[in-house]
């Protein structure tokens, strides 16, 4: 009994300890659960990378990178590689901040040159592998309907690759920026204040997208936006939707304290 009680208190100094820091929770014991989070470009995390870190202490999380951002700076940095290899250690940076596991697709971002991210056999063919190895909870991409062709890729890679593995995972959709996605209609709203800073500081990892900070403070005023829009309002959120606009009971994002269901009738002003 005393080895038994002296490893209990072990064990909570250390969950006490990992509490305080920004490491992950320990995996011992019985494997946890993971959640996928699947995006075009690296910094697509802006999307969910609030819920992300609600969820970090309960989950496995793994980002998928759909393309490296190749074209993100121009020509000479698309046409010369250096961008890819800048974006993608900058994705391995976010993902260390957040404690997820990056993965990529292997598309290509869209572009002049002859390049066009494609929802192609290759790219669901690697989304199906994903699927397989990690056995998603849950599963979140773009809303199809969006200004960017290589978001509108992802989501449809993603769709097929689902289908095909007959994924009995949650599916959920997240939005990007206000300009990008398009006839967003949310479901649910998850109220990120507590984490809005590490949101922020995940953010600014993607330094190359993050020229004079926009890319951190344009994603607070969304969060505000979105928070604003809440009734009773909050400081922060993040809004999410089902495949088929209807709440799913049970779920994760029904399970968290922070998520509401908001009404598809509310009055949410069209993004600009
Ligand atoms: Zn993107």
């Amino acid at each position: 009994m005393k080895t038994e009680k002296k490893a209990l208190i072990v064990a909570a100094a250390c969950a006490a300890f990992v509490a305080l820091g920004d490491a992950p929770a320990p995996a011992e014991g019985a494997p946890r659960e993971s959640i996928m989070f699947i995006g075009a470009h690296p910094d697509d995390s802006e999307g969910f990378a609030g819920l992300a870190f609600l969820l970090k202490d309960k989950y496995d999380l793994h980002i998928v990178d759909f393309t490296r951002g190749e074209f993100g700076l121009g020509k000479a940095g698309f046409l010369d590689g250096s961008t890819g290899r800048i974006r993608t250690e900058e994705e391995k940076a976010a993902c260390a901040f957040l404690g997820a596991t990056p993965h990529f697709v292997g598309q290509k971002n869209s572009g002049p040159y002859d390049s066009m991210a494609c929802a192609d056999s290759n790219a669901v063919a690697r989304i199906c592998e994903l699927l397989a190895e990690i056995k998603p909870k849950a599963v979140f991409t773009h809303w199809p309907v969006d200004s960017h062709p290589d978001h509108v890729m992802t989501a449809a890679a993603t769709y097929v690759a689902l289908r095909r593995m007959k994924c009995r995972a949650e599916f959920y959709y997240y939005e990007v920026l206000l300009c990008q996605t398009r006839a967003w209609t949310p479901l649910y709203s998850v109220d990120i204040s507590s984490v809005i800073d590490k949101k922020a500081e995940m953010l600014r990892k993607y330094a190359c997208q993050n020229k004079n900070d926009e890319l951190a403070q344009t994603k607070i005023k969304q969060a505000e936006k979105r928070g604003a829009e809440r009734n009773p309002p909050v400081k922060y959120a993040e809004t999410y939707t089902t495949f088929n606009g209807k709440p799913m009971p049970n779920g994760i994002l029904a399970n968290l304290p922070e998520t509401v269901v908001v009404s598809p009738a509310a009055e949410v002003p069209a993004a600009k």
